[in-house]
């Protein structure tokens, strides 16, 4: 039998509206793994993400969830699917408690009667999301506010979770933890994830896999570690 990878995303070429971003795109992300999507500003690595997430459509190509084609898949029926996307910044309503923010994560059908569960679950992961429970989003320290956009998205039991750039905003040791507390969750929870990030080293240093994103196309794509030490690699990505 051959090995069905979690995603795959198939010559994918698409943007918005006429303005073209990404350019033939091709890679598969393998259950259990964490894939990083790295490159420069402008290189089309949130437009790849929503594109996965259905947000933006692609104009060629497609992208299979367990060797099944998503295309026709409304971006708010995929998190049923398994597929959740952490958008860049986090995208907490700020007015709302931490707690009533985790609530909306579990809103997905599937996920309905079980939210108060899963909050206890999550709570536990994220102890310090339950000791600002009744706190607003909008008054937690920005390494919280990213460990509670990834909470809610975790309230939904994702399989495959899309983190767009955790570390934005975020002091070197903060990105550190998140980036830990990743790691952490694809161990624990048995999660996939793939994370966009500009933070070339740190990334890499959690990844499995990586693919340099350029102009929109993958110019480069390797394991985590022969990445990290690729010298080119290292001068363009990483200021070494
Ligand atoms: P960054 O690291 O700065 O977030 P990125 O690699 O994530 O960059 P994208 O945000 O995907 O890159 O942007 C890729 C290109 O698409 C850029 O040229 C950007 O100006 C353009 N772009 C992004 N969003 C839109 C939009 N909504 N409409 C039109 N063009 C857009």
């Amino acid at each position: 039998m051959t090995n069905v990878p979690l995603l795959a995303v198939e010559n994918v070429s698409g943007g918005y509206g006429d303005i073209a971003v990404l350019h033939d795109v091709s890679f598969t992300v393998q259950t259990g793994s964490i894939v990083a999507i790295v490159g420069a500003n402008g290189a089309g690595k949130t437009t790849l993400l929503s594109t996965i997430a259905g947000l933006t459509p692609p104009r060629r190509g497609r992208i299979c969830l367990r060797g099944v084609d998503l295309s026709g898949r409304s971006a708010n029926k995929r998190p049923s699917l398994g597929m959740t996307l952490v958008p860049e910044g986090g995208r907490l309503f700020p007015f709302m408690t931490v707690l009533e923010n985790l609530e909306l994560g579990g809103y997905a059908a599937a996920a309905r009667q079980t939210v108060a569960q899963r909050l206890d679950e999550v709570m536990t992961i994220f102890p310090v999301l339950s000791e600002r429970r009744t706190q607003l989003a909008g008054r937690l320290s920005g390494g919280e506010r990213q460990m509670c956009a990834i909470a809610r998205a975790l309230m939904s039991r994702p399989t495959l979770l899309l983190l767009d750039e955790p570390s934005v905003g975020l002091s070197p040791l903060m990105t550190e933890r998140v980036l830990d507390t990743v790691a952490m969750l694809v161990r624990k929870e048995g999660l996939t994830v793939v994370i966009v990030e500009q933070r070339v080293a740190e990334v890499l240093a959690i990844a499995d896999e990586g693919h340099i994103l350029d102009q929109g196309r993958i110019a480069g794509s390797g394991t985590a570690a022969r990445l990290l030490s690729d010298p080119n690699v290292q001068e363009t990505y990483m200021g070494l």
